[in-house]
């Protein structure tokens, strides 16, 4: 009996002293599955019903973070919850098909998914997600990005069926496989773990950085510069091939080229416009409708020619607004089939005629077309 008393005892002790033991190693763990200071005040900056914002992959601060690997999180944990909780709120504000959290600033493996494949489509996290397997078949998917809010949608390959090994947010390990669109949504936001953005030079037809700065130095009722052939720089983009456009009614920059390309021709006498003749290298031009009532100058974007008649006319007064103090006889078509697109992209063809000197529609787009592959009146003198 008193043996007995005495070994309950030592059992006691030695628990106390366990326990305590444990609790004072706490602060000694250097491991990264703990939030820092710094993560946890993002993450508590509100409580679980504010969204957070999104970084913008514009700005050199916000993508060095967006550039930068990802660490796994521990689950269960109150900190991961007030994360995902809040996560989630963003992504339902956005009506987003993913998030991950570099999105919001917290480098940390988190993610939301919406479950396009899952009956009432619900929004899912996945913890510290991998993707152990895919297929080697893909298909292209045209993205767009919340830290990228003013470009393209980039054409990117993802898998059509993947593997993906995560954590619920109770802590549970899952292995899933995950097909079609949601496997795309998936990918994307596994590629923001890694450290990835969206290409924003993947898509050919959006803005080069020079384009957005030459468009965008000045407010769309300020004329673009007219490039003249005396100059050699000039010269040279005068004689480039242009290329396309996205045709795309929220594109500021397209519209302020638009804009400025027209305040161009506003004050001159002439009677169309091609893009290259302000120093950008794309099918866009201004033409005046000489064979409509009213004359109105429209703008056309990406216009080809696309028939031409076989009967050619030599029209007497072709002259150019980068060739000052000349004119010229050039050889025409008398009538050509045209395509081409308009802003809200809606495409189109038609059949232009107009070879006379009080309507010469024709030549003005034989003309302007001419300059997206850079060919100059002079060239077709005769
Ligand atoms: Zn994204
Ligand atoms: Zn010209």
């Amino acid at each position: 009996m008193k043996f007995f008393c005495v070994a309950f005892f030592i059992l006691i002790i030695s628990f106390s002293f366990y326990h305590c033991k444990k609790e004072n190693e706490l602060p000694i763990v250097k491991d990264s599955l703990f939030f820092t200071s710094n993560e946890a005040s993002i993450i508590f900056s509100g409580d679980t019903t504010q969204p957070f914002t999104f970084l913008n992959a514009s700005l050199p601060n916000d993508l060095q973070i967006l550039q930068k690997k990802s660490k796994n999180v521990k689950v269960p944990n109150d900190t991961t919850l007030h994360l995902y909780r809040r996560m989630l709120k963003t992504i339902k504000q956005h009506n987003l098909t993913s998030i991950a959290a570099p999105e919001i600033g917290i480098n940390r493996n988190i993610i939301i998914v919406k479950r396009k494949d899952k009956t009432g489509e619900p929004f899912e996290v996945l913890i510290n997600p991998v993707i152990t397997q895919h297929s080697n078949a893909t298909t292209i998917y045209n993205e767009t990005c919340a830290t990228l809010p003013n470009n393209y949608p980039a054409s990117i390959a993802r898998y059509n069926l993947i593997f993906v090994e995560y954590y619920t947010i109770e802590g549970k390990k899952q292995v899933e496989m995950i097909e079609t669109e949601t496997a795309s949504y998936v990918q994307h936001a596994i590629t923001h773990l890694g450290g990835g953005i969206l290409p924003t030079t993947q898509d050919p037809l959006a803005f080069t950085g020079q384009e957005i700065d030459s468009i965008m130095a000045k407010p769309d009722s300020i004329a673009m510069r007219i490039l003249l052939t005396t100059n050699y720089q000039d010269s040279l983009i005068l004689r480039k091939q242009s290329i396309n456009v996205r045709p795309d009614s929220n594109d500021i920059v397209l519209k302020t080229l638009i804009k400025r390309m027209k305040k161009a021709l506003d004050a001159t006498s002439g009677v169309g416009i091609a893009a290259p003749q302000v120093g950008i290298n794309r099918n866009v031009i201004w033409v005046k409708r000489l064979d409509r009532p009213g004359q109105p100058f429209e703008v056309y974007l990406n216009p080809k020619i696309v028939m031409t008649s076989q009967n050619t006319i030599l029209f007497n007064g072709d002259g150019c607004l980068s060739i000052p103090g000349i004119t010229g006889r050039t050889r025409r078509f008398s009538a050509i089939g045209i395509e081409y697109d308009l802003l809200d992209g809606t495409h189109k063809t038609e059949v232009v005629q107009g070879t006379t000197m009080s309507n010469f529609t024709s030549v003005i787009f034989q003309h302007e077309i001419d300059h997206l592959n850079g060919i100059l009146f002079i060239d077709r003198i005769e």
